[in-house]
Formats: C-alpha cells, structure tokens, sequence
C-alpha cells in the first residue's frame, strides 16, 4: 500500500480540493524507460475528467511522447481530455501543452542548459566513472550512447538508452555505484546540481534546476496554489529527485512501483466520481 505523507485528493483537514495531480514517471508510472502500462493509461485518461494531470520528469520531449502520451492514446482518449495533459519535460524546465485546433503539442517554454556547460559536465562524468572503473562503453547498443544532453540537462545513463530493464535494475540496486560518481564530480562542478534517479542515471542540471523549478513553473503556468496540489514520486527520500517537491511542501505519495500508483488512482477516482 502507498505511503501517504498527508490529505486524500478530495478533501483534507483543511478543506482543500486537489486541481492537480502531478507524477514523477519513471517507477512511479511505469517501469522505468518504458510506455506506461494499460492499465494506467486508462486510470490517467480517467483523472483527465476531474484533474489537471503533470507528469513532470528528466526525460526528453520524445520520451513523454512514447512513455505517456501514444499509451494514452490507444485509451481512447479524447482532445478535450488532452487539453488538461501538462508535460513538465527535463524536470519542468521545458513545458508542453496540447492544441486541439492543431492536433499536436505545442511548447509554452523553454530553459536550455548553455553549450559550454554540457561540455564541462560531460567531461567531468566521463572521467568520474571512468576513473572509478563505472564506464560501461563496452555494454552500449550500437549507436546507443551514457551521456545524453537533453537540452536543459545532461543525463548518464551507465547503460544506455535501450539496454534491457533487468539488466540496469542489477547494475546498481543500492545507488552506491551513483553516489561514488556524483561525489567526485561535485568537487569539480559546485554549481550544479547531481540527481540520482531511474534504475541507472544521473540527472545534471544548473543548481536550481530540479523538479522544484519546475513545480515552481507548474503553480505560475496553472495558476494554483501549492495545496491544490498532489504529487506522487518513489524517491522521495532525501537525495532522491522527488525530494525537492517535498522539501515545497507539496503533498507527496510516495510510491514503490506503478502498481502503488494505480493502487491510489483508483482511489481517488472512486471518490471523485
Ligand atoms: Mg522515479
């Protein structure tokens, strides 16, 4: 059963109705890296009816495409219901928006990291994992590649892109790999910011940049307040990058897996409907 550090969607102690409902997405809708399952497909196309839904993630552009919004499609799902679907791409520092007029997703904003920036951090993740014997080049798919600028971020992903999910789950099940990396780079790159999240990644971005940047766009983009608001991630322990929308004073569900978060999803419709 999920952790809930506080009110239900509905209504709470203080009488707050929800408007949004925000989620991290690797782990907490899907099994990381993958299209979100039918079944929360169909629990999100359902939500669309009564909230505002944010998936908010470092993933790319592309990614929220294939991970939420092609499942979402084969839903069903229609339009309108795609007008409150609000994807807070590379934690929320670029934001989507669909425009029914022209069937597709239009881009509201956008905060890319500086050229020189992605060239120093990506050296300096390179030598940290090299140095410490983490630089797995030779398990890459062809053409696959560890570092990945995703425009307002840089991403390591030790395995790759499209390495399969059991084998990055068993390269680093207890983060220790990580935070060796991500130790030795912030000594060189103070003023960034190194975000462990996924099953083998790193999250690079200017101090800052985390999903409160983000959240912080989210609450002026829809305009609501924080307690409109309710978030559900699986790292939300200190270090994890669901931590910063804690640390806000959102309210959080901490999830283990999807199956948590359908688990709350059903619900919270069961109360809405
Ligand atoms: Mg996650």
């Amino acid at each position: 059963m999920p952790k809930t550090t506080s009110q239900t969607a509905t209504g709470s102690k203080n009488q707050v109705i929800k408007r949004v409902l925000a989620f991290d997405i690797d782990q907490t809708l899907n099994i990381a890296k993958t299209p979100i399952p039918p079944e929360i497909a169909e629990l999100l196309r359902d939500c669309l009816d009564y909230f505002e839904i944010c998936p908010i993630s470092g993933q790319k552009f592309e990614q929220f495409l294939v991970q939420i919004v092609e499942p979402l499609k084969t839903t069903g799902v229609s339009d309108q219901q795609l007008e409150h679907l609000h994807l807070f791409v590379a934690q929320g520092t670029q934001y989507y928006r669909y425009d029914p007029a022209q069937h597709d997703w239009q881009q509201v904003y956008n905060y890319p990291l500086p050229e020189e920036d992605v060239v120093k951090i990506t050296t300096v993740l390179e030598k940290a994992a090299r140095d410490l014997g983490y630089w797995e080049a030779d398990k890459l798919a062809p053409g696959d590649e560890i570092i990945e600028n995703r425009l307002s971020q840089v991403t390591f992903s030790a395995l790759g892109q499209s390495a399969g999910t059991e084998i990055k789950y068993a390269w680093d099940p207890d983060c220790k790999k990580r935070e060796a990396i991500v130790e030795k780079c912030q000594v060189e790159l103070p003023d960034f910011l190194f975000e462990i999240g996924g099953t083998t990644s790193i999250n690079v971005a200017k101090a800052g940049m985390n999903k409160e940047f983000g959240m912080t766009h989210l609450l002026e983009e829809l305009q609501v307040e924080k307690n409109q608001i309710l978030y559900f991630g699986d790292m939300t322990q200190p270090g994890g990058n669901d931590y910063p929308v804690v640390q806000m004073g959102i309210d959080t569900i901490t999830v283990r897996s999807h199956e948590d978060t359908a688990f709350a999803l059903r619900g919270i419709l069961g109360v809405v409907r």
